[in-house]
């Protein structure tokens, strides 16, 4: 399990190390849950992006962190740094990374339903560019825009048609998606006619995202193909020539030792292959291309700890081993059944010959971190427990279900460690209660 991530190593004396640090003394310091974020494996997936992008798309290829998957005020400082754009989709991180200082005319501001606040607040805030996903936005967009006297830049979310042969609850690009503008029904081509008619954006190009936990070039490859179609046939049919094209997130991660290996900048200059020929034979100009990674830059730079508590065996059916966190700071098993893998970090060189149902606190009988977890015979209360690759949709889709306080993020580097995010206490869990 230790090579899910090279931030991952069994010391000889049997414990698991994280960015080589022994988890027990983190948990000492710091307390259990407790998000631990590994910041110099972030900066290194940003600059792999960064460089395999350039090489395979030009100089002007830029990632966006698509900041859903992990958004604290720290995390936007990293992207400013590294020189990366990033996404956001709503006001409250637009907020956020506001706060860190970060670039907004480097920001893309998704969504599939922006308020009219929410439009006049990003616009406020100068963020860079919109990226529209229907036609009423295309008009609201355009409506604020004026009424502050400016030209908002503009994308246009289209949906290529691809089934990226995943989870059926993160395909988004296909034809019955709640996502952008579907290219087969003709709705992509009228919503860049209506673009380019409203007075107050400015259409630059095009965005799409096909689906999530991708593990090779050809899902991109075929949007890349379906959509340099598309603007070689908006320039036919409007004379319009786009000057980017976003292909969106969704390369993959290793949550379990069954997911592929592959290697990401190979096959990002695969898809830039790919893009030139696509573009030679359509006889386009090559528009910017831009990508929009998320999990692929936060998950195995992450890693939870808890504290076991309550064990339970029921003899004939089940084994329980409950912690003191669970779907309030995790609840992607809860919601689509996601693997992990999980370990106890003090216990690595015994052996795990017994299954458990590793399950939170939560009062909720789906209140699972994952199934069928082989453990060692002696798991017991106040031994610590390890799910590994959680930097991805985990803090970020933390609730206060229960009134459970979120774990603090807690981010490593070189250059030693600091909290991101402090621990949140019982007090805040009414602070806003009148
Ligand atoms: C979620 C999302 C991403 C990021 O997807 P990952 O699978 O985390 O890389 C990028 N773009 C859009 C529009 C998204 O909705």
């Amino acid at each position: 399990m230790h090579d899910l991530c090279k931030n991952l190593r069994v010391s000889p004396e049997g414990r698991l190390l994280f960015h080589e640090r022994d988890l027990k003394e983190l948990a000492e310091t710091y307390g259990t849950p407790l998000y631990l974020f590994d910041e110099d494996r972030i900066r290194e997936m940003c600059r792999l992006y960064r460089s395999a992008m350039q090489e395979a798309f030009g100089e002007d290829a830029l990632p966006l962190y698509a900041s859903k998957a992990a958004s604290f005020t720290h995390m936007y400082r990293i992207m400013k740094e590294e020189g990366m754009g990033c996404d956001v989709v709503s006001r409250g991180e637009i907020a956020t990374a506001k706060n860190a200082g970060f670039d907004l005319s480097r920001a893309f501001y998704h969504s599939n339903n922006k308020t009219d606040e929410d439009i006049a607040f990003a616009l406020q805030c100068g963020v860079g560019c919109f990226v529209a996903d229907n036609e009423e936005e295309v008009r609201a967009v355009s409506r604020i825009a004026a009424s502050f006297g400016k030209k908002a830049r503009l994308l246009l979310r289209i949906t290529p048609g691809i089934d990226p042969h995943t989870y059926e609850e993160v395909a988004t690009g296909k034809v019955d998606s709640k996502f952008g503008s579907a290219i087969e029904t003709g709705q992509a081509m009228e919503i860049c006619r209506l673009a380019l008619s409203v007075p107050a954006v400015s259409l630059e190009g095009f965005h799409c995202h096909v689906g999530s936990q991708v593990f090779d070039a050809d899902v991109f490859c075929r949007s890349v193909d379906v959509m340099v179609d598309f603007l070689a046939e908006v320039k036919r049919e409007l004379g319009f020539e786009a000057s980017v094209l976003d292909l969106g997130g969704g390369w993959g991660v290793r949550y379990v030792h069954s997911d592929p290996v592959y290697d990401l900048r190979a096959c990002i200059l695969t898809v830039g292959e790919t893009f030139r020929r696509a573009v030679a034979r359509c006889g386009i100009k090559a528009p910017r291309i831009l990508m929009e990674p998320g999990r692929s830059i936060v998950a195995d730079a992450g890693l939870t700890l808890y504290t076991v508590g309550t064990v339970k065996r029921i003899p004939g059916y089940k084994n329980y081993v409950s912690v003191n966190g669970g779907m309030a700071d995790n609840p992607r098993f809860a919601l689509y059944g996601s693997a992990y893998t999980v370990c106890l970090p003090e216990k690595m060189a015994e052996e795990a010959q017994d299954t458990y149902s590793v399950v939170g606190c939560c009062c909720e009988s789906g209140d699972i971190i994952q199934e069928n977890v082989a453990l060692p015979a002696s798991v017991t209360r106040g031994d610590l427990l390890a799910v590994l690759t959680t930097g991805a949709y985990n803090y970020s889709m933390a609730s206060h279900y229960n009134r459970i306080p979120k774990p603090p993020v807690v981010m490593l580097s070189g250059e030693g460690e600091r909290i991101a995010v402090r621990r949140e206490t019982a007090e805040d869990m009414f602070r806003y209660d009148e």
